[in-house]
């Protein structure tokens, strides 16, 4: 982007005040980089309003000079759509305002900069439930997740961010703010026009609140791990243990042993749930709201699950803090799998029944193309969705593991989608899966995306180099 023009920065200081223009290098650079260091990106300016008003102000300035804008929110997404290359960056991390709780009516509303965290223990100080649950809820913000329509470990049971909203607040690409913060769970008065922002990843509009469903807590929580032979097992034991539990599983990860290691070897504090080693292991939590529902009820589910030879092994965790040991565990994989090699990364859903005959048939795949490949495999099996991460050869150099990205990455793309998957179960499209759009979605499907984008955004200044193929240059210039 060309320098900006003066009266135009003298006008934005006037919306945003001193502490909401940045335009020092020094200052900018925390925004500009994201959590895995992958993508690196430009701006001349970093905005950060402190109202909805002041940001729908500044995002009409911006319209008005036809400049182009990213939002971001903790910047904690995954497929480098908040990481601007030259356009106006747009942070929402001093709308943090929790502005009202209604707990008979289970709803909370926030501003879109307010964590997930910090919704969570609003939420928790009446005793009340805000499900969304991921390893990175202390930064990743209320609007960041409605952007990407997040996921998450609490899918199972309660949805996701898609299911979660009953009301938005969003500031247009010409900067009209639309308030669409209603608290209502039936209002069937045409399109429902909020579903157009949630998973837009920033290409329609900034949201700047949200009003949210909250849920009661379940009474008695229950832990688990157990150790297991093969991915089918665990697909068995989730028909299982519903079939006794129904809707009160909030969580059922499925972790391959290498992940495992991996987390083991990164958190020093860390020790092996069970004595036996097993390839796969699940850890699932229970909410348990039935009175007649309790640990006994779960010894003896899992005593049957071992009978029917589903399991090998199982612990319950006694207290929360070997809950929270257990938990700590799925979510440092993450973490864990960054200091281990180049990891070629793959975030995919598939139907359940398909799951096993594909971690097959990938896997012989994979080891023709780089033998030696330790597959980092873990992820929400309850929703059919798996974090299928592969991890360069010992041995190999990392320059020669991610030269097979392509190649890769396409097979493994492929087989889900023969399988009726998808190539991106929950972190989105952003720039990283723009060549993918483009070969699975369907001519209407893209058609129709396409036309949504230019009504709402004419001019294509909200995040414009996202998702489509006119986009696709600026994905290899990255
Ligand atoms: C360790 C780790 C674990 C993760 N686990 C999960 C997981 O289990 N499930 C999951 O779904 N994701 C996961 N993620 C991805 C990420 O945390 C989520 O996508 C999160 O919702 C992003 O929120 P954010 O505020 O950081 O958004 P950002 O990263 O700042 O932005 C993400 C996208 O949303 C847009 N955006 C941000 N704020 C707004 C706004 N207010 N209005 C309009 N557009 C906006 C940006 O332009 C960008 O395209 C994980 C990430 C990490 C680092």
């Amino acid at each position: 982007m060309a320098e900006l023009p003066t009266n135009f920065i003298q006008q934005a200081r006037d919306i945003l005040g001193p502490k909401g223009l940045v335009q020092e290098p020094e200052q900018l650079a925390p925004f500009l980089t994201e959590w895995r260091d992958r993508w690196h990106g430009s701006t001349p300016l970093l905005a950060q309003p402190d109202s909805s008003q002041a940001l729908a102000e500044f995002v009409s300035l911006c319209a008005q000079f036809k400049l182009p804008i990213t939002p971001q929110g903790g910047n904690t997404g995954l497929v480098g759509g908040q990481v601007p290359q030259g356009e106006i960056l747009l942070s929402t991390r001093r709308l943090t305002k929790v502005r009202a709780i209604d707990p008979k009516a289970m709803t909370l509303q926030v501003d879109a900069g307010v964590t997930l965290q910090q919704a969570a223990e609003a939420a928790a100080e009446h005793d009340l439930l805000f499900p969304l649950e991921l390893a990175s809820g202390g930064s990743a913000t209320i609007g960041g997740a409605i952007a990407t329509n997040a996921g998450g470990m609490g899918v199972l049971r309660y949805g996701n961010m898609r299911d979660l909203v009953l009301g938005l607040e969003v500031v247009l690409p010409d900067g009209q703010l639309w308030d669409g913060l209603s608290s209502l769970r039936k209002d069937n008065t045409g399109y429902d026009v909020k579903q157009l922002f949630i998973g837009s990843e920033g290409t329609l509009g900034v949201v700047t609140g949200a009003t949210l469903r909250l849920f009661a807590r379940p009474p008695t929580q229950i832990t688990i791990w157990a150790g297991l032979e093969r991915p089918e097992h665990a697909v068995e034991l989730l028909a299982h243990l519903r079939g006794v539990f129904g809707e009160q599983i909030s969580k059922f990860e499925l972790i391959s042993e290498t992940s495992l290691e991996l987390v083991l070897d990164h958190m020093h504090d860390a020790r092996r749930p069970l004595q036996s080693q097993t390839p796969w292991h699940v850890l699932v939590e229970f909410g348990l709201s039935d009175p007649h529902s309790g640990p006994d009820q779960v010894f003896s589910a899992l005593e049957s699950a071992l009978d029917q030879q589903m399991i090998n092994d199982a612990i319950l965790a006694k207290s929360q803090a070997e809950a929270s040991a257990l938990l700590a565990l799925r979510e440092n994989i993450s973490a864990a799998q960054k200091s281990k090699g180049a990891a070629i990364k793959h975030d995919i859903s598939l139907p359940l029944a398909a799951i096993a005959e594909f971690l097959q048939t990938a896997a012989e795949a994979i080891e023709q193309q780089a033998p030696g490949t330790r597959f980092c495999i873990f992820g929400h099996l309850g929703d059919g969705n798996l974090h299928y991460n592969l991890l360069q050869p010992v041995g190999m150099a990392a320059q020669e593991f991610l030269a097979r990205r392509e190649t890769i990455t396409d097979i493994v793309h492929d087989l889900v989608h023969a399988r009726s998957g998808s190539f991106s179960a929950e972190h989105g499209i952003g720039i990283a899966k723009i060549g993918e759009m483009q070969r699975y979605k369907s001519p209407i499907e893209l058609a129709l995306m396409q036309s949504l984008k230019q009504t709402l955004d004419p001019d294509h200044l909200m995040n414009p180099r996202l998702w489509f193929e006119s986009a696709a240059q600026d994905k290899k210039d990255v």
